[in-house]
């Protein structure tokens, strides 16, 4: 994992299981494999022939399952789970999910992977038409919409939930009868279909974790799509035709892992072209290529192939340094750093080396790691980022929501190899990432959200608008066409793709 977006966290993983008689100890197994989605707590709920019970937590998976009587009890068919990273000040159990909630009419438990843009102005509806949340996620909003809804069936009422909630979002729902997955109608997070040998499906955000527990993908679920899996078997629905792909390019820098295939492309594979690509687009003379472990290793690879360099352990990461231990401030993060990575001093001393990461946030960091590197003997630092600079906000479901912590919303790439005192520094451009991922939709940026780096952001951006066109620049308005109007004018851009791709239409095969 890379060590500047060690500090940047999404939320969350989602994993469910239907028609596999250990269905809980599989849906372990499949958070086990996304545990990079979330680790500051974990959940399942099973269902035993249309009773749901539930076990969460605080801590990683294994924390919190530590007592194998947990699974046990977990009896049934069929269940979902859900690893979460809790942003600060909601690190309590009450967020923890799935959630259940017992009705008269039926149990029903709810996961979700995502933001909502719309959230604080629904629950405030919702509160002023009585209802009592009982956690300060947004997972609960689609429950009550759901409720409310006068809709004449189930199906119904979801599809109108669905409607109503805006921003990104990857659902997992376990009704007494069915598991169902819905997607935004953007897809910015992945989520796959997945079938065992024995005739069980499996939804999982990503498909690492269908690997796992043995289960062959089916397909991805797509934007504005609904999978139902019952009895039967599983069904595709959609809720909305005003689709477009605009998966989150951070899943293919950094979030998934590498052995996870998002829409036919291998995570690894993209990253390793991504630095082949950083290696044209910013060659250096050096000795050397070193990778930032553990998430750089596949861009690394590739800029050394590339560049015809060697590519040295020139850093080894302490696996065993708990995230906890990490703490928020300044001082304590400069700390972690020299607790998560060390130098090695035989294979840099002396050496020009080429220093791969995926990202720069804060800076500090990669400043930390360019002062390891000089201490143990490197005559060159070249510091080589394999993505574009992170200048804007995420409000899709990545926790940073202002651009006060990003350093390349304030700083050249000028000014911030002197922050961090490289001898030269590159980033990635953003064709170069478009092409290196190569989805190749049928959708601006090539199907990629890639609002973090040049602010064109996929939806309206709804309660997050006004603080976010507050903090353009002049020349950002003229930058981004969309952010030109006067404030006034600005009725939110619902989808800046014009081609009203339809479910299904893309991707044309898998
Ligand atoms: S803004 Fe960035 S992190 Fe958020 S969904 Fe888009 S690309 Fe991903």
């Amino acid at each position: 994992m890379s060590a500047e977006l060690e500090d940047i966290h999404e939320e969350c993983g989602i994993f469910g299981v239907w028609g596999h008689p250990d269905a809980a100890r599989l849906t372990y197994f499949g958070l086990h494999a996304l545990q990079h989605r979330g680790q500051e707590g974990a959940g399942i709920v099973s269902n035993d022939h249309g009773h749901l019970i539930g076990h969460r937590g605080l801590g990683l998976l294994t924390q919190v399952f530590s007592d194998e009587r947990e699974i046990q009890r977990l009896k049934g068919d069929r269940a979902i789970g859900h690893v979460r990273y809790a942003t600060a000040g909601s690190g309590s159990t009450d967020n923890i999910q799935p959630f259940i909630f017992r009705f008269s009419d039926g149990d029903m438990a709810l996961a979700h992977n995502g933001n909502l843009t719309n959230c604080p102005t629904l629950r405030r509806e919702l509160e002023s038409q009585g209802a009592i949340f009982r956690s300060n996620s947004d997972t609960e909003v689609l429950m009550h919409l759901i409720r409310r809804s006068e809709q004449p069936t189930f199906m119904d009422k979801l599809k109108e939930a669905l409607n109503t909630v805006h921003g990104g979002f990857a659902y997992l729902l376990m009704t007494e009868n069915a598991m169902i997955g819905a997607l935004d109608p953007n897809g910015f997070r992945p989520l796959s279909l997945g079938r065992m040998t024995n005739g069980a499906y499996v939804l999982a955000s990503e498909t690492c974790a269908l690997d796992i527990v043995g289960a062959e993908l089916v397909r991805d679920i797509r934007p504005g799509e609904i999978v139902v899996v019952d009895d039967d078997g599983y069904r595709i629905d959609t809720y909305t035709d005003r689709t477009q792909l605009a998966i989150c390019s951070m899943e293919f820098i950094y979030f998934a892992r590498p052995d996870s295939n998002i829409y036919g492309v291998n995570v690894h594979s993209a990253r390793k072209r991504m630095g082949a690509r950083l290696a044209q687009e910013s060659p250096v003379d050096a000795d050397m290529v070193i990778a930032v472990p553990n998430s750089s290793l596949s861009a690394a690879s590739g800029y050394s192939e590339q560049a015809h360099l060697p590519n040295e352990m020139g850093l080894i990461k302490n696996q065993y340094v708990a995230r906890t231990f990490i703490q928020p401030t300044q001082e304590l993060r400069e700390q972690g750093v020299r607790m998560k990575l060390a130098a090695v001093r035989g294979v840099v001393s002396g050496k020009r080396v080429v220093v791969v990461d995926d990202s720069i946030v804060r800076g500090t960091t990669s400043k930390r790691l360019v002062q390891l590197l000089r201490e143990a003997g490197a005559s060159e630092v070249h510091m080589r980022i394999s993505s574009p600079p992170l200048k804007y906000p995420c409000f899709y479901g990545i926790d940073i929501s202002t651009t006060k912590e990003l350093i390349a919303a304030k700083k050249s790439v000028e000014e911030i190899r002197e922050f961090i005192g490289a001898d030269t520094l590159a980033f990635l451009s953003l064709d170069g990432l478009i092409e290196s991922i190569g989805l190749n939709a049928d959708a601006p940026y090539g199907g990629l959200c890639v609002a973090y780096f040049n602010g064109d952001y996929p939806t309206a951006l709804d309660d997050y608008e006004q603080d976010f066109l507050a903090s353009l620049t002049p020349e950002d308005r003229v930058r981004i066409p969309k952010f030109a109007l006067d404030d006034s004018d600005y009725q939110g851009n619902e989808f800046s793709c014009q081609k009203g791709l339809k479910p299904g239409e893309w991707p044309p095969k898998q």
